[in-house]
């Protein structure tokens, strides 16, 4: 599965162009052993550049490498030559010869894995240039601050990423890069308010269940965290140990099952302890019975993904655009999986998940379509 969705991100950073920053060196070491033979040497303009990734070799033949251009992330380099070589299977490639400011630094560098660098448009951060690749006339200064991703690059990364699923290079960008587009990446991947302060130490919470009548409940949600994330997020606290407090309230004149607060999440007492609800008046048996759940119907929530998370297949009605779904199961356990949804959803909360649009999704909510 893991290698998998490397292949993946690997094919998309190439259709691209746009380095990344994982642990992909090997692809680079094999590259470096072809053998390669110089067709074409040009001079170019000096213009600006930083490099992304891969290395630096001697000479255009490839034959040593000599620095890892990872740790030179923040040096600005200056085009010198390009060289276009042909590698043993007779591909083009194109090399730049590039230098430093100083000429200490200097090079063969895979052209892919160079980027213009603009150092007088990157700085600006409450307006990023949404222009494309540098044509910018102005004649370089001298860089004083950290690059930072342009907001058109980043557009591009998250188009090639799955919906709400961040990958590759995404996933390693500088802490410049997340803070400057905060808000780019909040509605994209729809974060929201993570959870106070203290309530996760060293990434995990303890939660003190304040009845017992719900620790079942609270127990099944945190299970389903901890295995969907493949590491213990949350825990189960005591009175005196806890970072996370989770308890009765009353939602009833605020209209909320759930709600998580910061420091902690209530339920619903009344609607907790109303067997009719979210359901309607269900039979009381040990038969499955089936309910039909609709999209639209934001009035009891049920539309909801609390509800839906637990159904298995889904059917879009064009005519109506409505999604509708059933969930089956003993009435018992299908108002149990109604409240253990309840509370996964409102732990979400905390992980700093925000409503999704997607009618099957643990965190979808009429208020994030
Ligand atoms: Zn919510």
């Amino acid at each position: 599965m893991k290698q998998k969705r490397a292949i993946v991100t690997m094919v998309l950073a190439a259709v691209f162009s746009i380095g990344f920053l994982g642990n992909f060196s090997t692809t680079q070491d094999a590259a470096a052993k072809r053998t390669v033979k110089v067709v074409k040497v040009k001079k170019v303009a000096s213009k600006p550049y930083r490099a992304t990734k891969g290395y630096m070799y001697n000479s255009a033949k490839l034959t040593k490498k000599i620095h890892n251009l990872k740790n030179y992330k923040k040096t600005t380099f200056y085009s010198k030559k390009r060289v276009t070589v042909k590698t043993s299977k007779n591909k083009k490639a194109y090399y730049m010869y590039v230098a430093n400011k100083s000429n200490k630094i200097k090079g063969y560098v895979y052209s892919k894995y160079l980027k213009p660098y603009q150092p007088g448009k990157t700085t600006v951060v409450k307006t990023p240039s949404t222009s494309g690749s540098g044509s910018s006339t102005n004649t370089p200064t001298k860089p004083t601050e950290p690059t930072v991703i342009s907001k058109s690059d980043l557009e591009s990364l998250i188009a090639a990423s799955p919906d709400l699923d961040p990958t590759g290079q995404l996933l390693s960008l500088t802490s410049e890069d997340y803070q400057t587009y905060a808000s780019v990446f909040d509605k994209n991947f729809n974060v929201g308010d993570y959870a106070h302060k203290g309530v996760f130490n060293n990434d995990q919470a303890s939660i003190y269940v304040e009845s017992q009548q719900l620790v079942p409940y609270v127990q099944k949600a945190i299970d389903k965290w901890n295995s969907a994330l493949g590491t213990t997020a949350f825990t189960l606290g005591t009175r005196e140990n806890h970072s996370m407090v989770l308890g009765f309230g009353d939602g009833q004149i605020a209209g909320w099952d759930g709600v998580f607060y910061g420091s902690g999440i209530a339920v619903d007492y009344t609607s907790f302890h109303d067997h009719t609800y979210p359901y309607g008046r269900l039979p009381v048996s040990n038969e499955p019975i089936t309910i039909t759940l609709t999209s639209d119907d934001d009035s009891t929530g049920v539309g909801d993904g609390v509800a839906a998370h637990a159904a298995s297949g889904y059917h879009y009605d064009a005519d109506v655009h409505y999604v509708t779904t059933t969930i089956t199961g003993v009435p018992a356990d299908l108002l149990e999986t109604y409240w253990v949804g309840v509370i996964t959803h409102e732990l979400g909360h905390s992980l700093g998940l925000d409503h999704t649009p997607y009618f099957q999704d643990i965190m979808a909510a009429q208020s994030g379509t």
